[in-house]
């Protein structure tokens, strides 16, 4: 049974290896993908609260998610 976020994201039939660049300097790719993708915000907190998810995720990548969890810790 296909998840139904799965219906709705842009990366769906991609490559996965597009998400896990390394350095995160090459997430050029995968994060165009997550621009377009509807489920996007969605998956960004998800990966937020799950904290030690490599790769890029809702657009994000590892490094930009910590700086996010930073920036909320400071503004809470
Ligand atoms: S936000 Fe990015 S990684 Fe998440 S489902 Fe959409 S395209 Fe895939």
């Amino acid at each position: 049974m296909e998840l139904t976020w799965r219906r709705h994201s842009a990366c769906s039939g991609l490559d996965p290896a597009i998400f896990y660049p390394a350095p995160d300097e090459e997430a050029t790719v995968a994060k165009m993908v997550c621009t377009a993708c509807s489920v996007r915000e969605m998956w960004l907190e998800f990966a937020l609260h799950g904290r030690d998810k490599e790769g890029v995720w809702g657009g994000a990548t590892e490094k930009e998610r910590r700086r996010m969890l930073r920036q909320r810790r400071r503004a809470s």
